[in-house]
């Protein structure tokens, strides 16, 4: 079987895209071939395209599309299904097999090579740890940002946080990932939810995902914001949230969100908790002296410790019961070949949601 793609390659020396048209190799015994209807245009991916490399790249993460083909030993979907592909394995393994690398011979006689997964292409071919069945009801071009944005910034308030009713949650970024963050926070019926971020519209717009309160970090201090919004009940307490999460990654943010987690009551009750969930773009010197007196807690959280095949399904349900705008959280649709304008858009924080590729 033959199958041929048009795959968006990053260029070694040039930091751009370029669209081209390539044969995939068959599917080995646990590969799948996907053709694709939409894919994310995930932040994190800049970092991808501007790192210095000798080889081509292929990149893109989240998606949507129906299955092509399948390997011998794939069980788990059919030729025909609607699948989701992601950058995390669907449901822990019985028994670890390292996934199969996958590389693409390209017409100039080089070789490009994946993560683990490339979605910025009409067709893919990726191990079936990263496919997931799509739970019935799931948008077929909305759908495509569910298996990075949504499933990290959800994930880390219902897997990393596992937030409580009546818990006080700060979110800084309100970005794909971090209004997922808050829908997931009202989902788990936190209160109060508090968007901080730059942007008067932005911080509106997250109001729609369910944020209660909101700080505007240019117009001054953003943990005393924070703290403000949220004042303990001792006379002793400066305030804070009980989880705190950085949807952004920079020094800046990571050092807030720590500021905005409330500190505790010694031998009576722990410290509040920030979470790391954007991708770091520096190196962060941190003073961990507000760590230690306020037992606070500073936890990664990766693709929101998201377990695809359990996660996914609950957020299909959201939406469908109205409860998760997903269409709103989509802010550009654009093609393939169009991918390094949008790149470029998203570099200059010109995407207010997410973006997507409309591979269809
Ligand atoms: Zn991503």
């Amino acid at each position: 079987m033959t199958t041929s793609s048009r795959v968006a390659v990053v260029i070694p020396g040039t930091n751009k895209l370029e669209v081209m048209d390539v044969t995939l190799p068959d599917p080995g015994p646990y590969q799948v071939v996907v053709e694709q209807q939409a894919s994310g245009v995930c932040h994190s991916q800049l970092h991808q395209i501007h790192s210095p490399r000798k080889h081509p790249v292929i990149l893109g993460h989240e998606a949507t599309g129906v299955v092509l083909a399948i390997g011998s030993e794939v069980k788990h979907v059919a030729v025909g299904d609607d699948v989701l592909v992601t950058w995390v394995p669907r449901s822990p393994q019985p028994e670890y097999r390292p996934a199969a690398a996958v590389t693409l011979d390209l017409p100039d006689g080089t070789r490009a090579t994946s993560q683990n997964v490339f979605t910025w292409a009409t067709t893919t071919i990726a191990d079936e740890q990263y496919i997931v069945k799509a739970p019935p009801g799931t948008p077929k071009d909305l759908g495509s940002i569910i298996g990075c944005a949504v499933m990290t910034g959800a994930g880390a308030v219902l897997n990393s946080a596992q937030v409580k009713p009546g818990e006080s949650v700060a979110v800084w970024g309100v970005g794909g990932v971090g209004l997922s963050a808050i829908a997931a926070a009202r989902q788990s019926g936190a209160n109060p939810i508090i968007a901080v971020d730059l942007d008067d519209a932005k911080l509106e717009f997250a109001k729609r995902f369910g944020a209660t309160l909101t700080v505007n970090a240019s117009k001054g201090d953003a943990v005393e914001g924070v703290r403000a919004l949220t004042p303990g009940e001792r006379s002793t307490d400066v305030g804070g949230v009980d989880h705190s999460f950085d949807c952004i990654g920079k020094s800046i943010t990571i050092k807030q969100t720590i500021g905005g987690a409330r500190s505790g009551w010694w031998a009576e009750r722990r410290g509040g908790s920030a979470y790391l969930v954007g991708v770091p773009t520096e190196e962060v010197t941190l003073d961990v002296m507000p760590l230690l007196i306020g037992e606070k807690r500073f936890i990664g959280s990766l693709g929101g410790s998201s377990i695809p095949e359990e996660d996914f399904p609950k957020f299909i349900e959201w939406y469908q019961k109205g409860e998760f705008d997903l269409d709103a959280l989509i802010t550009e649709r654009v093609k393939l070949d169009d991918i390094n304008e949008i790149v470029h858009e998203l570099e200059a924080g010109k995407v207010a949601g997410r973006a997507i590729l409309d591979l269809s």
